[in-house]
């Protein structure tokens, strides 16, 4: 087990939750999944969640981020020191690398890598069309692979399946719009440390975990070919 404490960027539909997953059984780490903290809070119905569904739900929206800071830092305070965690879907624009900074500094937590996994549009599209989920057990579902038709019920658990709200077409193009404008400068920060593992996620899921372990365990990671650094 390593204590790792990575950040996982990505548009929506690039695997993100494929390898946190992944990478949290490989390695031990705790998941810290931003976008499925503020849908746990949409779902307690609290004034606070209902701001907050009308941002992601209605407007398809960054939420603000002080909110970011609320969340993480109640979920993070909560792992262990000594438990490395894998930050997904934060910073999502440059105004939140200090927030996640911050978080990390209180926490007792050293950044050791920032994965970004890249996918195009096209095929980020067509992923979301075929992602649904177990309203109970949460399983991921692809339909045409796990359930034949929306109809379906869970193959796990027998429980209705459902589709995120926030995925329809006009929400996927939405997302992916903040995601190039927002967050690519995000990436561009953290490749400029030298920290950073850049990953397709057109790719084979278990190769791109082996490719992100291996950088990892090497401490090796992808040159910063703009300065030369390694
Ligand atoms: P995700 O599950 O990563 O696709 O996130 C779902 C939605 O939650 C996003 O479309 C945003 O509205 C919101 N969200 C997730 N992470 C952040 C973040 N770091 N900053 C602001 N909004 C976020």
């Amino acid at each position: 087990m390593k204590n790792y404490n990575l950040i996982l960027l990505g548009p929506a539909g690039s695997g993100k939750s494929t390898q946190a997953d992944r990478l949290v059984k490989r390695f031990g780490l705790e998941h810290v999944d931003t976008g499925s903290l503020l849908r746990q809070a949409v779902e307690t119905g609290s004034s606070f969640g209902q701001e907050i569904g009308h941002i992601i739900n209605g407007r398809n929206a960054l939420v603000p981020d002080v909110v970011i800071a609320r969340i993480l830092e109640e979920k993070i305070a909560q792992v262990p020191a000594d438990r490395g965690i894998i930050l997904d879907g934060a910073p999502r624009r440059l105004s939140q690398v200090p927030v996640v900074e911050n978080v990390f500094r209180h926490t007792g937590r050293t950044l050791d890598a920032t994965i970004f996994i890249h996918l195009s549009i096209v095929t980020a599209v067509e992923r979301i069309r075929t992602r649904y989920h177990c309203t109970v057990c949460s399983s991921p579902l692809v339909l045409g692979r796990d359930i034949a038709s929306v109809e379906d019920t869970c193959p796990v658990c027998g429980a209705p399946i459902a589709q995120r709200e926030d995925d329809t077409p006009d929400g996927i193009r939405r997302r992916y719009e903040i995601f190039m404008n927002d967050t690519l400068p995000v990436i561009d920060h953290y490749r400029s440390s030298g920290r950073l593992i850049e990953v397709d996620g057109g790719n084979d899921p278990a190769d791109i975990e082996r490719e992100i372990a291996g950088y990892l365990e090497k401490g090796v990671f992808i040159p910063d070919v703009a300065s030369g650094k390694a």
